[in-house]
């Protein structure tokens, strides 16, 4: 489970790491508290998601109108599907460098990986492709716990001096603390910011509670704000629904062939929009699920993928004809039907209507990124 920027940064000031000065709004306050009065700040949206930068949803501003403006702004911006209900204003920094430290777990090996680099930012992932190397890596058993020393002489290789050096340890053991009594996925300072006088400063804050521990954090829970609203609409229908942002509709039955459905439309060069789990036992939903679908505006083709066994693909194609048959779909459909009802599965579908049907899902998944090129 995912923490606010604004909640993880409230754990830090906890555990002695030092985050800009702030509050966090849900209405436009002329006030904004009077330790900000007069300086310039920054407006951060609060949502669930890394990229906010690049999205637009960081925002610098100098004077009580563009606060007013850019606060409007945030909370009618959508980044990655999700729109802020809170915005977290801070003093502006002065960042003279950006570093990224973090920890995960390495699943592999079951240790604990501390990452640093001394080139932190917006472009870490970017980074993390092109020069891997620029980020030092250290796993750690959990039974040994965070060596100091090592950790120190690993930030020495950075080129810091000496004392910041000895602040990032310091920071670095502080947020070891944080994802081990936590119990983190993610625990990330990223920038970890020095400032024009030589101040460290956590100027943004990623913390993941594992789900499993996440029952010991009730004061945490808001899982609805994961969830972009049509996921949410999914979700009060028991149907599996996850947002993507390409443009083709996927629907199959159960997860693990709806991945491999993802999987075959990018090999040929296409890009899902969502997925949408139906199964036998929610065939009758199919009208709410191609709703779902089509309720995604950069849905331009539907490709559905069923493979029949406790599921029956007749009964699903039973759900899916009568979707057909209310006049719904405004896109075209691609099909591939094999295992358990997929002989009358097919025969029902092509008596819908439905042109493009095959057993094949490989042949399917390659006509839909065809048909795609010509709309
Ligand atoms: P993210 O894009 O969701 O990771 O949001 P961050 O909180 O990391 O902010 C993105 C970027 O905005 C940072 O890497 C900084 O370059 C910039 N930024 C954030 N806060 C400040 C600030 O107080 N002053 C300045 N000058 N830049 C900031
Ligand atoms: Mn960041």
């Amino acid at each position: 489970m995912k923490l606010y920027e604004f909640e993880a940064k409230k754990i830090f000031t906890e555990y002695s790491i030092p985050i800009p000065t702030g509050s966090v709004y849900e209405q436009y306050n002329a006030d904004r508290g009077r330790h900000l009065t007069n300086k310039p700040v920054v407006l951060k949206s609060q949502v669930l998601t890394g990229g906010r930068g690049k999205a637009g949803g960081i925002k610098p501003a100098f004077t009580e109108e563009e606060v007013r403006n850019g606060f409007k702004q945030l909370l009618s911006l959508r980044i990655k599907g999700l729109q802020a209900r809170q915005i977290l204003i801070e003093e502006q920094l002065d960042i003279k460098r950006e570093i990224y430290l973090g920890y995960s777990i390495l699943r592999s090996k079951a240790k604990i990986v501390f990452m640093i680099s001394g080139e932190g930012g917006m472009d870490i992932e970017e980074l993390a492709r092109t020069r891997p190397e620029a980020i030092i890596k250290l796993s750690i058993d959990i039974l040994d716990g965070f060596n100091k020393n090592h950790v120190e002489s690993l930030i020495g290789k950075l080129g810091f001096d000496e004392k910041t050096t000895l602040e990032i340890a310091d920071i670095a053991r502080a947020l070891y603390r944080i994802f081990t009594e936590y119990e983190c996925d993610v625990a990330e300072i990223n920038p970890l910011v020095i400032t024009g006088d030589g101040k460290l400063i956590a100027a943004d804050a990623r913390i993941s509670i594992y789900d499993e521990a996440v029952h010991k954090h009730p004061e945490y829970q808001k899982e609805e704000d994961t969830y972009t609203p049509l996921e949410t609409r999914a979700r009060k229908i028991n149907l599996g629904y996850v947002e993507l942002d390409g443009d083709i509709g996927v629907t199959g039955n159960g997860a693990g062939l709806n991945m491999a459905t993802l999987d075959i439309i990018t090999y040929f060069g296409g890009k899902p929009a969502n997925f949408l789990e139906v199964s036998g036992r929610t065939y009758h939903k199919a009208k709410e699920a191609i709703e779902i679908i089509l309720a995604n505006p950069n849905v331009k083709i539907i490709f559905g993928n069923f493979f029949g066994c406790i599921s029956r693909c007749d009964v699903i194609a039973k759900g899916l004809a009568e979707a057909i048959k209310s006049g719904i779909l405004n896109v075209p459909l691609v099909i591939a039907m094999r295992g358990t009802g997929s002989v009358e599965g097919l025969e029902t579908l092509k008596n819908a209507g439905v042109k493009e049907l095959y057993e094949d899902d490989i042949d399917a998944g390659k006509r839909v990124v065809e048909i795609l090129k010509t709309l």
